[in-house]
C-alpha cells in the first residue's frame, strides 16, 4: 500500500479507529451508570452533569449512546463476520465448481433469500430466545446469502478471465487457485458489501432491538433507545436525535472508509501504468530448418469439439496433425477456424460449455508411452499443465492476475509443481532468461507497472519454467506492436534452441510470424483442416486456394491481418454443403458444392482437402 493509499484512508480510518477506541474504552470513562434510573431528572435537558440530557427513566442518554455503540457495534460486526465468510464460501465453490456444488451452495442460500427478513428473525428468535447471541446468528442467516451471490457473480466473471486459466494451465491446485486468484479479485466487490451489511445489519439490530426481539432491556442499544424515545418524541424530540446521528454517523463512517479501502486495495486503481517503452530491436531469428514430420511427441488424431446438446454443431471437426521432439508446427487460420479451440482441447481447457465428441490427443512421456490427455482423469491432467505441457496465451494483460506482484505467479508455476527450495532465485533466473532487463525489480512488479511486452515475457517465463515438452503458444505476439512482437518471436525461437526436445504449437492468423519461426503449418479453415506441410513447401507452392489467398493478402515483407480476404468464415451450424472454402473461393466449381472434399496427400509430407489441388499446382 502506497503513501497515496494511506493518505486516502486517513480521514475516515482515523474516524472509524475514533468510533471504536471510543466504544472500546467506555468502561473506563467518567460515565454514570446506563441503567440507574433518577425518575427525579426523567426527560431532563442537557446539562453539565447529563450532556445529552436523561431518558424517560432519567437514565444519561451520553453514557447509554457510548454503551449502546458497544452492543450494537459488536452485533453488527461480529453478524457481519459470520455472514461474510460463510457467504463468500458458498459463493466462491458454487461459482468455481458450478454443477451439483452450485446447487447445494448458492441456490440454497438463495432460498433463505426469499423469506421475509423479519418474519425469518422472528422464527430463529423463537427457536433461540431473544439476546445478542440470537441476534448475531439471526442477523448472520440473514446476510450470507448476499455475499453468496455476490462473490457467486463475481466468481463466474473471474473464472473465465485469462488469468484463471494461465493459472490452470501452469497446473495450480484448485483450492490455490481459489485462495491466491480468485479470492483477491472478488475482494473489492466483497469489502464494499461488508460495509454495507454492517450498516444494514447496525439499522436491522435498531429495528430487531426496536421491536423487542433484539438486545434485552435494559442493556442500552441504539434500537432500544430509539424505541423509548419514540413514545415521548413530544416531550423531547432530542432524545430521539441522538441514537439516530449516532447510527447514521457511524454507517456513513464505514461505507466511506470500505469505499477507500477498495480503492487501496485494488493495485490497478494506485498508479497510472507506465506506458511501454520499445527496447533494441531484437534480431529476428534464422528461420529453422524443416524438421521431418516423424509422430513422436504428440498426435491429435481425428478431434472433434463440439457446442452442447445431441445436435451439437462441430466448431473443430476431425482435425489431425503430428508434431515431432524439437519442432515448431504453426497453426494459422483466421478466426472462427477452430485454431484456439484445438490448442484449449490439447490443453484439456475448453470452455465448459464445449466438448470433444470424438478423437485422441496422444502425448508420448520420456519412456516413449503415448497417454491419451482426453481420457486422462483431470488431476492426472493438471500434473501434466505446467510440467509437460505448457501455454502462452494472447494477451499478457489479460492473463496475469493484476493483484499479484509478477514474481509470485511465476513462483506459482514451480510451487505447483512441488518446489520449495531456492524458488525465489529460480524465478529471478527465469526472468532473466526471458530478457527481462531487472529481473529481481521485475518481480516486485505488478504487472501494470510492466509494459506489453514485458508481461509477456513474465508469461513465458512461467510456462517454461519447468522445462515443458510442448509449449503452446496461442497468438502471443498478437496483443503487442510489431517490435515487441519480433523481440518476443526471437525469444521464443531462442528457448526453444535451448530446450533441445521441447516441441511448440504455435497458433497465429498471421503467415510472416509462421515463415519466422515454424518448421510446418497446418492451415485450418472453418474447423477443418484444409493443408499441411512444411513452410517452405507450402509456401513456395501452396495446394489449397485457401493457403493461397492467405498468401496474397499479405503484402511482401509486411505482416497483415487476414481478413482481407473478402467474405466471412462460415458459422458452424450454417456450414455449406460441399467445400466449405466454396463461398469464398475463386476456383470453385459445381461439384465442390455437392460433397465435402477429402483431405489428400499431394505429395510426401503435404495434405490438402481441395478437389483441384493440381490445377494449383
Ligand atoms: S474444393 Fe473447390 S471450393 Fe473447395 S477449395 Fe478446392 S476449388 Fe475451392
Amino acid at each position: 500500500m502506497g503513501h497515496g493509499g494511506l493518505r486516502r484512508l486517513a480521514l475516515p480510518g482515523g474516524l472509524l479507529a475514533g468510533i471504536l477506541l471510543l466504544a472500546l474504552i467506555t468502561p473506563w470513562l467518567p460515565l454514570p451508570d446506563p441503567v440507574r434510573q433518577d425518575i427525579a431528572g426523567r426527560l431532563a435537558a442537557p446539562a453539565a452533569a447529563h450532556w445529552l440530557g436523561q431518558d424517560e427513566y432519567g437514565r444519561d442518554v451520553l453514557s447509554r449512546i457510548l454503551w449502546g455503540a458497544r452492543v450494537s457495534l459488536s452485533v453488527a460486526f461480529a453478524a457481519s463476520l459470520l455472514a461474510a465468510v460463510a457467504g463468500t464460501l458458498l459463493g466462491i465453490l458454487g461459482g468455481y465448481f458450478r454443477g451439483v456444488v452450485e446447487l447445494l451452495t448458492v441456490r440454497v442460500a438463495e432460498v433463505v433469500l426469499c423469506f421475509p427478513p423479519l418474519l425469518l428473525a422472528l422464527l430463529v428468535v423463537t427457536l433461540l430466545g431473544p439476546g445478542a447471541t440470537t441476534l448475531i446468528l439471526s442477523l448472520a442467516i440473514l446476510f450470507a446469502p448476499g455475499f453468496a451471490r455476490v462473490a457467486y457473480a463475481e466468481t463466474l466473471s473471474a473464472r473465465a478471465l485469462d488469468y484463471v486459466t494461465a493459472q490452470q494451465a501452469l497446473g495450480a491446485r484448485s483450492g490455490r487457485i481459489l485462495i491466491r486468484t480468485l479470492l483477491p479479485n472478488i475482494a473489492p466487490p466483497l469489502i464494499v458489501q461488508f460495509s454495507l451489511t454492517i450498516a444494514a445489519a447496525l439499522l436491522l439490530e435498531s429495528g430487531l432491538s426496536f421491536l423487542g426481539l433484539g438486545v434485552v432491556p435494559p442493556s442500552p442499544s441504539w434500537g432500544l433507545m430509539i424505541r423509548g424515545a419514540r413514545a415521548t418524541m413530544e416531550q423531547a424530540p432530542l432524545l430521539l436525535l441522538w441514537p439516530c446521528l449516532a447510527l447514521s454517523g457511524v454507517v456513513l463512517v464505514l461505507n466511506l472508509f470500505c469505499d477507500r479501502l477498495r480503492d487501496v486495495l485494488d493495485p490497478r486503481g494506485r498508479t497510472q501504468g507506465r506506458p511501454g517503452f520499445l527496447r533494441r530491436i531484437a534480431a529476428l531469428p534464422t528461420p529453422a530448418s524443416p524438421a521431418s514430420a516423424v509422430p513422436g511427441l504428440l498426435a491429435v488424431e481425428g478431434l472433434t469439439v463440439a457446442l452442447p446438446g445431441p445436435a451439437g454443431a462441430p466448431l473443430v471437426r476431425d482435425v489431425g496433425f503430428t508434431l515431432a521432439p524439437g519442432e515448431t508446427l504453426a497453426i494459422v487460420g483466421e478466426s472462427g477456424s477452430g485454431k484456439t479451440m484445438t490448442a484449449l482441447a490439447i490443453m484439456g481447457l475448453l470452455p465448459g460449455e464445449l466438448r470433444v465428441v470424438s478423437g485422441r490427443i496422444l502425448l508420448t512421456d520420456d519412456d516413449g508411452r503415448a497417454r491419451d490427455l482426453l481420457r486422462l482423469p483431470e488431476q492426472a491432467l493438471r500434473r501434466l499443465r505446467g510440467n509437460d505441457l505448457a501455454m502462452v496465451f494472447q494477451d499478457p494483460s489479460a492473463s496475469l492476475n493484476p493483484l499479484l506482484r509478477v514474481g509470485v505467479q511465476v513462483a506459482e508455476s514451480l510451487h505447483a509443481h512441488g518446489a520449495t527450495e531456492d524458488v525465489q532465485a529460480r524465478v529471478v533466473a527465469l526472468l532473466r532468461e526471458v530478457g527481462l532487463p531487472d529481473p529481481e525489480r521485475a518481480a516486485r512488479a505488478y504487472p501494470h507497472e510492466l509494459s506489453g511486452g514485458q508481461r509477456q515475457r513474465v508469461m513465458i517465463a512461467a510456462a517454461v519454467a519447468n522445462q515443458p515438452r510442448l509449449l503452446l503458444a496461442d497468438e502471443p505476439t498478437t496483443a503487442l506492436d510489431v517490435t515487441v512482437q519480433a523481440q518476443i518471436l526471437a525469444l521464443l525461437a531462442a528457448l526453444k534452441r535451448a530446450g533441445g526436445a521441447m516441441g511448440m504449437v504455435f497458433v497465429t492468423h498471421n503467415l510472416a510470424v509462421v515463415a519466422e519461426i515454424a518448421d510446418r503449418l497446418v492451415v485450418m479453415y472453418a474447423g477443418e483442416v484444409v493443408e499441411e506441410g512444411p513452410v517452405t513447401e507450402v509456401f513456395a507452392a501452396p495446394r489449397h486456394p485457401y493457403t493461397a489467398a492467405l498468401m496474397a493478402s499479405m503484402p511482401e515483407g509486411e505482416a497483415e491481418r487476414l481478413s482481407a480476404i473478402p467474405g466471412a468464415v462460415p458459422q458452424p451450424w450454417a456450414m455449406p454443403a460441399g467445400c466449405r472454402f466454396a463461398p469464398r473461393c475463386d476456383f470453385a466449381i459445381e461439384a465442390c458444392r455437392t460433397a465435402p472434399p477429402a483431405l489428400v496427400a499431394p505429395a510426401p509430407g503435404r495434405r490438402t482437402r481441395c478437389l483441384r489441388w493440381k490445377e494449383l499446382a
